[in-house]
This record gives C-alpha cells, sequence and structure tokens, in this order.
C-alpha cells in the first residue's frame, strides 16, 4: 500500500466546473483584478465575518502588506514565533524591521507565556502564527497588545477555516494575512494569498498599495506596488471555497482517526501529540507529532511507502539567515530545537481512505513494538 503526501493529482481531478468559468473570463478578457477578484474577496469577506478582504499574490506578499499598511519599518521589532515558514520572518525582514524569534510550547504554537519577556521599547507588533492550522490562544495574546499598545498581525496562512470559540482565526488581529498555496486547507493552482481588516481606512490603503497606489488609471495616491490576485486563481479559490467544510470535515475526521490510532504510543510515553483543546477548531494543514528515534521511524515509513515530512528540521535561528537582522534569545528556544529532532508530519489529507490511515497507524505501531 502507499500512502502519499500529496493530494493535488485527486483534488483537481475533475476541473469541469473551474474551466466553465475560466472559459467565461477568457471571453472577457478581464485578466486584472475585474469582476472575479472582487466576487471572491466579498465571498471570503463573508466567510470569515470581516469587512474587507483584499486578495494577493501570495501569503508572504500578504504579510508584507499587513506591516506595511500599519507603517512598521527600519528600527522597530515584531515579535513572533521560532517555528514557522520562512515567509513570516522575511516579510518582516522585507519591511526592514527585525524579527524578534520566541519559543513554541507543547502545543506547537507561540509560547505566549515567554512573548511578555520579548517585549521591548522598540516592539511595534506581535505576528502569531496559526502553525500547522491550529491556534495559539489568541484572546491572551491581544490582551498582551492591547494592555503594552501593539499591532496584532496574524499568520494564518494555514488557518483558513480555523477557529477559537466560533471566533475564525484571522478575525482577532488589525490586519491578518492568509494564503492559498497549494498545501494551505483553501488552495488555488499556484498561489494567491489575502489580507483582512475591519478598519476601512486601512483596507483602502492596501487595495490601493496592492496596485500600484492607483486610484484611478490616469491617477495614484502614492507609489505602490502590483500584488494583484490573478483572476484565474480568484475563479479557482472560490470553488475551493465553496468545498472547504467538506475538506476540513474530512481532515478533521482522519486526524481523529491518526488520534486515537497513536492513543496507546502517546499512553507509553513514545510519541506526543498536541492536545486538542475544547472549542478550537483545527484545520489540520499538517498533522504533526513528536516521535521517539524520529529518523528512524521517518525511514521505516518511506521504506513502508509512506510519504512524511519534517516540518523543519533546521529551525528558523539556526538558519544562516539568522545571523543577521534577527533577534532571539539562544538560551530559550529549547522547544523549538527539541521538535526540529522529534516532528514529523504525517499524511491526513482528504483523500485518503480508512484503510491508509490503519496501515499509517499499524506501521508505527509496528516500528516501536520492541520498546
Ligand atoms: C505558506 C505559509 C506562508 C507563505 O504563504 P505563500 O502563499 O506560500 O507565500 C507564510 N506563513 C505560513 C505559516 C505559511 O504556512
Amino acid at each position: 500500500m502507499e500512502v502519499p503526501y500529496n493530494y493535488l493529482p485527486y483534488e483537481f481531478a475533475d476541473t469541469d466546473n473551474i474551466f466553465v468559468d475560466w472559459k467565461e473570463l477568457i471571453n472577457s478578457t478581464d485578466f486584472t483584478l475585474g469582476k472575479y477578484v472582487k466576487n471572491f474577496e466579498n465571498k471570503f469577506a463573508k466567510f470569515l465575518g470581516v469587512k474587507h478582504c483584499i486578495s494577493t499574490n501570495n501569503g508572504t506578499d500578504a504579510i508584507i502588506l499587513a506591516l506595511k499598511a500599519l507603517g512598521i519599518k527600519k528600527g522597530d521589532e515584531v515579535i513572533t514565533v521560532a517555528n514557522t515558514f520562512y515567509a513570516t520572518v522575511g516579510a518582516i525582514v522585507a519591511v526592514g524591521a527585525t524579527p524578534v524569534l520566541v519559543d513554541c510550547d507543547s502545543q506547537f504554537q507561540i509560547c505566549v507565556d515567554k512573548i511578555q519577556k520579548a517585549i521591548g521599547p522598540k516592539t511595534k507588533a506581535i505576528l502569531p502564527v496559526h502553525w500547522a492550522g491550529s491556534s495559539p490562544n489568541m484572546n491572551l495574546i491581544l490582551d498582551i497588545c492591547k494592555k503594552n499598545k501593539l499591532f496584532l498581525v496574524e499568520d494564518a496562512c494555514m488557518g483558513i477555516g480555523a477557529s477559537i470559540n466560533k471566533k475564525n482565526a484571522g478575525t482577532f488581529g488589525n490586519v491578518n494575512a492568509f494564503s492559498m498555496h497549494p498545501l494551505k486547507s483553501l488552495n488555488v493552482m499556484g498561489d494567491g494569498g489575502m489580507v483582512v481588516t475591519n478598519n476601512s481606512s486601512l483596507a483602502s490603503w492596501m487595495e490601493k498599495y496592492r496596485n500600484h497606489g492607483m486610484i484611478d488609471r490616469d491617477h495614484i495616491e502614492f507609489w505602490g506596488v502590483n500584488m494583484r490576485l490573478q483572476p484565474l486563481q480568484a475563479i479557482v479559490a472560490s470553488h475551493r471555497l465553496d468545498a472547504l467544510t467538506n475538506t476540513l470535515s474530512r481532515r478533521r475526521h482522519n486526524a481523529k482517526i491518526l488520534d486515537e490510532g497513536l492513543k496507546p504510543l502517546v499512553d507509553k510515553g513514545i510519541v506526543a501529540l498536541p492536545k486538542r483543546l475544547d472549542g478550537y477548531l483545527e484545520t489540520f494543514a499538517l498533522y504533526m507529532g513528536l516521535f521517539r528515534k524520529r529518523d528512524k521511524l521517518v525511514q521505516y515509513l518511506e521504506n513502508n511507502k509512506i510519504e512524511v515530512k519534517i516540518h523543519y528540521p533546521v529551525p528558523l535561528h539556526l538558519q544562516k539567515a539568522a545571523e543577521k537582522n534577527c533577534v532571539f534569545d539562544k538560551t530559550d528556544l529549547k522547544n523549538v530545537e527539541y521538535q526540529s529532532k522529534h516532528l514529523i508530519t504525517i499524511p491526513v489529507h482528504q483523500y485518503l481512505t480508512e484503510t491508509q490511515l490503519s496501515y499509517t497507524i499499524d506501521c508505527i505501531i509496528k516500528f516501536y513494538s520492541d520498546d
């Protein structure tokens, strides 16, 4: 049996309805912004329960746009977590600011207790990540932001459809960013992203900045850039948004099967999974756990045709890039370092069968059977 990590061949096996809309778009030749982009933005804003949604090229640009809209610039510090994708930190550096990396907790999310210690006179914003499609305690982070007069920008790139007590990921902060990269919960056939906010003046600035600062064809208000979402992708995004509830409920179902199957190993202390907290809905963009003898298990699973990943083997603060323009406390990133040595991401996608899931569980249990 094979358990593939990549679900895209299944997801896009039937694209007939997408082609119907693409055909209409192609006939209209409305290839920059236009009706399809606007319709998708409105639909996404409604889905999320926010006033303004501005689509972008990709999630990285969405974070950059959010930080720029809040005026974050050279000399400012932005606090984020050390176990995230490169783009979170890259975006902070791209606006000229300095990333301050803090440790994660046993939930694999930014450690809220350690945020306070990282706040200094130059701190302007906290940029928590909905890592793996789970969420840190956003209400506590929001309190810290309010108390210290800091902006809150959520990196909800993996969190489309996640929520805490029915409040959606990406609706807690001042301006929040999402990605529609092929491996996210709402994905397109290439790149796409979004920023959302309830603040009308920030929204209006971002809408213009994304499109050269233009007011109309012949006038610009300020110098901007081109961060536009392609209409072809807006069409894909709209169809994927229709399917999102179903996609996520299948991923959650699969995650539950894995949780139950791995429980004996969790009870023995061989495997550690994050707690599934009451009121937290996750997207399971990644199903991650910490595993004893990680590297041997990875090899064993690969030999048994179960495709797994590691997110990521080299923590950000140990990357060469972090030697410059990055602040962190070397002694206090122990959880992130431990995770980089023990973490495995297991296939959980919506096209897996229960047989594939049981096979995965059985292989892992067999691997530890001599322990
Ligand atoms: C995917 C991702 C990004 C970047 O999104 P792109 O659309 O690939 O640019 C940023 N942050 C996190 C946490 C992500 O998972």
